[in-house]
């Protein structure tokens, strides 16, 4: 049996879904995002981006550790498209995509896709972070929107960061 999908996913998500669990080393990383920036640790020694945050860069050791904002700009590495709400907070929203995004600074994350096309991602597509509120208290939680590319622009984005 085929299921027909939608071609476009809600304009906006659900203001009751669960809020993130924020930790002391990803409180940062929050903050920014409840200001629409992306933000991530960079080590102040070596320069290496890294998320998930952790205490020490894994490229040095060292804790000599900032957070930057990056470009919010990305590329599909992997992404699955769910169809089973995980709780009943996101029953309103399957079929959502949520994908592994490789940034143009170059660490990887998870995030949803979303906008017109979602369901038609594809891996290598390039997309842009967005904010959206959730949560009952206004926490704010990054979500990434697809936005297609041509192949060759975002090999010039990628030149612009390596
Ligand atoms: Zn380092």
């Amino acid at each position: 049996m085929t299921t027909e999908l939608p071609n476009e996913l809600p304009s906006e998500l659900p203001s009751e879904l669960p809020g993130p669990t924020i930790s002391a080393d990803g409180a940062p990383y929050w903050r920014a995002a409840a200001e629409d920036r992306l933000e991530i640790q960079q080590c102040r020694d070596c320069g290496a981006y890294r998320f998930p945050p952790s205490h020490l860069c894994r490229e040095c050791g060292c804790d000599n550790t900032g957070w930057t904002a990056v470009s919010g700009e990305g590329v599909i590495y992997s992404f699955s498209i769910v169809h089973r709400a995980p709780t009943p907070a996101f029953r309103a929203l399957v079929p959502y995509v949520v994908a592994l995004i490789d940034l143009a600074e170059g660490p990887r994350m998870m995030a949803n896709v979303t906008g017109a096309g979602a369901l038609d991602c594809a891996i290598g597509d390039a997309v842009n972070v967005w904010f959206e509120a959730r949560g009952g208290d206004g926490a704010v939680r990054e979500v990434i929107e697809l936005i297609l590319r041509a192949r060759g622009e975002w090999d010039a984005v990628l030149q612009r960061y390596r």
